[in-house]
């Protein structure tokens, strides 16, 4: 049977989610759940403001012995970049900024790279991805035809913050995740990054080369860091209000940051994955999730969410041209890359994973959340 066409009422998800749900009032299950469980991880108020002090002063005190305070994450984009301005020059902490290279990146995100840890005059540890091995996993999970072709970018990121931190013995890690502009997000169109087994199952299934350098975190490594080495992330955009849009005019006058249009356009790759890849092969437009949270968090009306979904999430020259470059730098040849993309798509549950363990794992998760916030 063929599913009705339907669309949320309140946010613009729509029967692009395999397992969404409508409800009578016209909210979906999605929605629903920003309204019912994420905004109560948005702490923009008194106490938020209060505990992130109070936590920034805990910080001063246990930290002051080390060069750093805290690691911090930068990519280049408002997020990542908006946090490095807030450890450094709003909470006065000693970030050490920690950037990953897989070789992707734009000219222009690595001088907003450049330009931010410049003027804020903080250090930068950037790790280099050795190609071979990246490209092989990479181009591993374009060909196990599987939906979240980024996990080993975002796993690697993950797991270089956590070793850094780790290595130069810094507790805490202070992330540009937020629930306001990026958490309607389906699982059933993404599988999460922290799986490491799922890397492995897939890379060694599909890959060519030994796996020797490439960052990762397998379980016991998340019980050492987390639970015997006690790292802790902060997602410091949750405990203020944060409004993406002022946020990107903040950044561009003060640091000269540029704009390369749409959310997480700062790598080729993951333009190409937002862009064409998922368009074109799920049918997932992931501008939709990103301008759901925005319209949950009241910072984008539904009119203007629908414009911007009527256009193309790129232009058609961009789309080909990224089409080109990627199969070119991953190395397929373009008959062998529009079988794949015309191979029937698959998903976690064809390849090895921990997500039954990750399931569990999202409770200790909380529980960690609910430590942090509770920091004397
Ligand atoms: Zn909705």
């Amino acid at each position: 049977m063929i599913e009705q066409y339907k669309i949320c009422e309140r946010c613009v998800m729509d029967t692009s989610v395999p397992d969404i749900e409508f409800y009578e009032d016209g909210r979906c299950s999605l929605c629903k759940h920003y309204d019912d469980v994420l905004v109560n991880e948005i702490h923009d108020d008194e106490v938020g403001k209060r505990q992130l002090e109070s936590l920034v002063s805990q910080i001063k005190r246990t930290s002051s012995a080390g060069k750093y305070d805290c690691v911090i994450g930068v990519s280049g984009g408002v997020d990542s970049s908006y946090v490095a301005h807030l450890v450094t020059k709003v909470y006065g902490l000693r970030p050490l900024a920690v950037h990953l290279d897989n070789g992707w990146n734009t000219e222009l995100a690595t001088a907003n790279v450049e330009s931010l840890v410049k003027k804020l005059n903080i250090d930068l540890y950037t790790e280099v991805l050795r190609w071979s091995e990246f490209r092989d996993i990479q181009a591993s999970f374009i060909k196990a035809s599987v939906s979240n072709i980024e996990i080993p970018t975002d796993h690697a990121i993950w797991a270089t913050l956590v070793r850094t931190a780790s290595r130069e013995n810094i507790k805490f890690i202070f992330a540009g995740n937020n629930v306001v502009t990026e958490s309607i997000m389906p699982s059933s169109w993404l599988y999460g990054s922290k799986d490491f087994r799922f890397i492995k199952a897939i890379h060694k299934q599909f890959g060519r080369v030994t796996l020797k350098s490439y960052p990762y975190l397998s379980l016991i490594d998340y019980v050492w860091y987390f639970l015997l080495k006690k790292i802790r992330w902060v997602p410091v955009l949750n405990y203020l209000t944060f409004v993406k849009v002022e946020a990107k005019q903040f950044l561009m006058k003060e640091y000269g940051w540029r704009d390369y249009g749409g959310k997480h356009y700062e790598s080729i790759f993951t333009r190409f994955f937002h862009a064409y890849y998922l368009p074109e092969k799920f049918n997932y437009d992931l501008r939709r999730s990103y301008n759901s949270a925005l319209i949950c968090s009241g910072q984008l009306s539904r009119e203007d969410a629908l414009l911007e979904l009527d256009a193309p999430p790129a232009p058609s020259e961009v789309l080909e041209q990224d089409r080109s470059y990627v199969i070119k730098k991953l190395g397929f040849s373009e008959e062998e890359f529009s079988k794949i993309m015309n191979a029937s798509p698959k998903t976690e549950a064809d390849y090895a994973n921990n997500h039954r363990i990750w399931e569990h794992f999202s409770s200790i998760v909380s529980w960690a959340r609910n430590h942090i916030t509770r920091v004397e």
